[in-house]
């Protein structure tokens, strides 16, 4: 079905199929394993011959109807889910890149990303070089070497609102022989889908707008297909040579554009085993339903804050791509032509600690290290999530020192306004 409907209706109709007599609804299946008749039949599962169900560490029906409705709405050929969003960045690195291997980021990504790459792949011998997506295309250029595997960079940042330029990028990364892999959780594909720009791999933290609930950690990679692996098979020998612990299958040859997903479900998933719990997936299968009504409302109601901010005085300086003077306005309207996202950083006048007492007049909208969900939310990073940082260090992770992370969320945009119109006149 999927193709033909519009994100809407994916939301609500794609993944969960039912046949004569099934539950209309995605059912949980609430199990470790799964029955069949013979041992032959287990064998072929287990020679990846035959497709099923054996064991829910590599996959179970829950999980796999929810990917499946986040790759319709991708536009992409497969999914899988993941146990969170940063197992999600993980494995869609690590299915390509092994100790030896380096790879090219964007450095205005999310924290814990920017950690996974510089810190924790590190250890494991993959090394990451972190460039600034606004430096020109010789200087990007500069950081590929024979060994790069892949680029990555977000749709739009968090926590700083940067649009990340796909189109630029996939050229750039095609040049070299390597996939570009786009986080595409703030914009979710309501509001862009980054297959279309050329990008080729698409992940998420579906803990955000896609659960949309604040109740259900998760993540998701998806794969547009369309990436030719075999044309540089030297460059990818986890998918284009034999697999030792598959009797010497090559995934490329033998899965064709499904090629990367069934690696990373196969060994990835079947060796490291971050599966989302199969009552998560029901949960953000939930969330999805209502997607693309939500993300409207994040947007109107996000774009009314910018410009109420804008015009307030005491305010220092705002991102947000909506606003027509903002730096990545023009990318925005490229990429995001429906708007982004209802996440807005900006600073307070005075010192980094009028950011602070602002937070702590704050009524209805509470401190949380959340962000993306249908309740209004803030966050002071430097207080908070990058507390262990110094200011210069902060100013190189992209955060700047004042910024306040605002997630706009869908109540009624009168009330947000009145608390944060509040909040400001009793500091
Ligand atoms: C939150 C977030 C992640 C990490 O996701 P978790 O589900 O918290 O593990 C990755 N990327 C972006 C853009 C995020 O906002």
């Amino acid at each position: 079905m999927e193709k033909k409907f519009h994100p809407g209706t994916l939301c609500v109709q794609a993944g969960w199929q039912p046949k004569k007599g099934e539950p209309r609804v995605l059912p949980i299946y609430q199990s470790t394993t799964f029955k069949y008749d013979n041992s032959e039949q287990m064998a072929r599962l287990f020679d990846l011959k035959d497709e099923g169900y054996f064991y829910t560490r590599l996959q179970n029906p829950t999980n796999d109807a929810v990917a499946a409705k986040i790759a319709a709405l991708e536009g992409g050929v497969a999914a899988m889910l993941t146990a969170s969003g940063q197992a999600a960045s993980f494995y869609a690195v690590f299915n390509i890149c092994e100790a030896g291997d380096h790879f090219i980021s964007s450095n205005t990504i999310y924290g814990g990303t920017y950690n996974l790459f510089g810190v924790t792949m590190k250890k494991m011998g993959i090394t990451c070089t972190f460039v600034d997506p606004d430096a020109t295309d010789e200087e990007i250029e500069a950081a590929f070497r024979p060994n790069t595997k892949c680029f990555f960079g977000e749709t739009i940042s968090n926590p700083g609102g940067h649009v990340f330029d796909i189109e630029r990028f996939a050229r750039m990364a095609h040049k070299h022989g390597v996939p570009l892999i786009v986080d595409n959780t703030f914009a979710t594909p309501i509001h862009c889908r980054p297959f279309e720009w050329g990008a080729d791999i698409v992940t998420h933290s579906t803990t955000k707008y896609m659960d949309g609930h604040a109740c259900a950690v998760g993540g998701c990679i998806v794969d547009s297909g369309r990436f030719d692996w075999m044309a540089h098979a030297d460059k990818f020998p986890g998918l284009c040579a034999p697999d030792e612990s598959y009797h010497g299958l090559a995934y490329a040859k033998a899965f064709g554009p499904k090629a990367y997903i069934t690696k990373a479900t196969a060994q990835l998933m079947r060796d490291l085993g971050s599966i989302q719990s199969p009552e998560n997936a029901f949960l953000l299968n939930l969330g999805l339903e209502s997607l693309h009504l939500r993300m409207r409302q994040h947007v109107a109601n996000a774009q009314q804050v910018a410009e109420y901010l804008q015009s307030d005085p005491r305010v220092a300086w705002i991102s947000y791509a909506g606003l027509p003077n903002d730096k990545y306005h023009a990318l925005a309207q490229k990429y995001l032509p429906q708007g982004g996202c209802g996440v807005i950083a900006f600073g307070l006048k005075g010192s980094r600690e009028e950011a602070i007492r602002f937070m702590d007049h704050l009524k209805m909208i509470a401190i949380v290290t959340h962000v993306a969900d249908a309740r209004t939310c803030v966050l002071h990073p430097a207080s908070h999530t990058h507390r262990q940082l110094s200011d210069e260090q902060l100013r190189e992770a992209g955060v700047a020192p004042d910024l306040i992370r605002l997630s706009v969320g869908i109540e009624d945009v009168e009330d947000i306004l009145a608390d944060i119109r509040q909040a400001l006149d009793s500091m």
